[in-house]
């Protein structure tokens, strides 16, 4: 059986392995990119169709290629966001294979690197990079009910309106994915049943500029840890049709009913949590702390930048704000579907390493992981805000590509040094793996 060899493998070609290659190929670390699918697999068939960017395309991308085909303020559509990093893949020549699924990554003993099986033979490398995305597992939590009458689907798996059976449906998540997905439903004319639980809700643009932008001078995509007691409240954006607020009573007036957090379902009733009003009242809050946020920005920076005072006010809530649903007869109410918009999970049951705390989360600092040589890469808060976003993860990829070249570079003087104490020292780098114990053991004690 011939072992491939190389220094980094990247596991997965989605933007987070793209960047990586990017920036390892700018430092001249030799590397390949192993990707189970096609290149930016999840943009072409893990979405639903009508899906655009949350950001602009002029924020959304990565440094060294625009959205040719799309308004630098316009929202590129899924098909758009694959050939994006199709045609960036080729302007790199980036050393992509697509089709090779990692099966197993374990570290080698007595001698550094890992052994890589994956389906079409066994790698080395002295690195790994796990490349395998932010939001890779469906999370269906574990109230939903087990009747066969309902058809329940997860946000990745929902595709269009026509794929659901007739019906009412109950939208339960109201982060990006349920509020655009529950909006696309109401439009199609269905009865829609929105849970909204703990969420922000920027503005979409707020006196001619897009919330990305005011995130971005504001330092808030650089946060590098949640608000403390935020750490699991999802984000309310769309770019959906030309991009608008998310707007949730407005969405009530449009037709969709509201409710609180989804307790659980007893026969054919669902229960909802009274935490409706909160949650919305938390949501206004996150809104004009922004706008009050952009508002001394423009002060401080003597900017010209148009007022917006319509944008402070606050619709009255609407009836299914103020007289809240506590239970739904589901039967009654003609719900067919529901449609589970509560996030995902990772998954890294192929990478057999010492890299993981006691609830199984990779144990890093940014990206650098404590199992010297594995890095992990596309993680929500990696190092900050924007770190499972586009253009996020392309800052990460570089300080990863610069920690390993650093380590290269510690290595290529370990070999200096053994040539010059004239024992033949270690040959070229991937060749690292033929070291003998004894003189991997000296390189780590340096
Ligand atoms: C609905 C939705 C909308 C989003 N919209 C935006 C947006 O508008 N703007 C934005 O910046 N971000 C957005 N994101 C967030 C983020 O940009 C995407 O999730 C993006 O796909 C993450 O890229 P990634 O490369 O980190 O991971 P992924 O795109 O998940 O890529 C990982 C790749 O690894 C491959 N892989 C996994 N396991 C293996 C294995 N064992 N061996 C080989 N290959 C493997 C997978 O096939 C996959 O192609 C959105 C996310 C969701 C869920």
């Amino acid at each position: 059986m011939t072992v491939e060899q190389t220094d980094t493998l990247v596991v997965g070609a989605g933007q987070a392995g793209v960047a990586m290659s990017e920036h390892l190929g700018r430092l001249g670390v030799p590397h390949l990119v192993v990707e189970r699918e096609r290149i930016a697999e999840r943009w072409r068939t893990q979405r639903w169709d009508s899906l655009v960017t949350n950001g602009p395309v002029w924020h959304d991308r990565f440094p060294g290629l625009e959205f040719a085909e799309v308004d630098p303020d316009g929202f590129a559509s899924r098909a758009q966001v694959a050939a994006y990093f199709e045609r960036y893949v080729a302007q790199l020549n980036a050393p992509v294979r697509t089709g090779v699924e990692v099966q197993r990554v374990q570290r080698n003993r007595g001698r550094p690197g890992f052994t890589i099986t994956t389906s079409s033979g066994v790698i080395e490398a002295n690195r790994v990079v796990a490349a395998t995305g932010p939001f890779q597992c469906p999370v269906i939590p574990p109230i939903a009910p087990d009747t066969a009458s309902l058809y329940q689907l997860h946000t990745a798996d929902y595709r269009n309106p026509e794929q659901l059976p007739e019906g009412s449906v109950l939208v339960v998540g109201a982060g990006s994915s349920g509020v655009q997905v529950a909006d696309e439903l109401n439009r199609a004319g269905r009865r829609v049943y929105l849970s909204v639980g703990p969420h922000d809700r920027p503005p979409r643009a707020y006196r001619g500029r897009d919330f990305v932008w005011w995130l971005g001078v504001l330092g808030e995509w650089d946060a590098e840890v949640a608000a403390p007691g935020r750490e699991h409240v999802t984000i309310a954006v769309s770019g959906a049709r030309g991009g608008r607020t998310v707007d949730f009573r407005l969405l009530a007036d449009e037709g969709i009913t509201l409710v609180g957090r989804t307790r659980g379902f007893e026969d054919d009733v669902v229960t909802f949590e009274s935490d409706l009003g909160d949650n919305l009242a938390r949501g206004d809050a996150n809104y004009l702390a922004l706008l009050q946020a952009a508002d001394a920005y423009v002060a401080r920076n003597g900017l010209e930048l148009p007022e917006e005072p319509e944008a402070h006010r606050i619709a009255k809530d609407p009836d299914c704000v103020r007289q809240p649903l506590e239970a739904l007869d589901l039967a009654e109410a003609g719900v067919s579907t529901v449609i589970w918009a509560t996030g995902f999970s990772v998954n890294f049951d192929w990478l057999n390493v010492d890299a993981f705390d006691e609830q199984g989360r990779p144990r890093h600092q940014r990206g650098v992981s404590s199992e010297p040589g594995i890095y992990f890469l596309g993680l929500p808060w990696l190092s900050r805000r924007g770190s499972s976003f586009i253009w996020g993860v392309w800052h990460d990829a570089k300080h990863i590509a610069d920690h390993i070249a650093t380590q290269r570079k510690y290595l290529d003087y370990h070999r200096a040094a053994l040539r010059a104490g004239g024992d033949g020292g270690v040959p070229g780098e991937a060749r690292m793996a033929t070291c003998t114990t004894s003189k991997n053991n000296r390189m780590e004690a340096k």
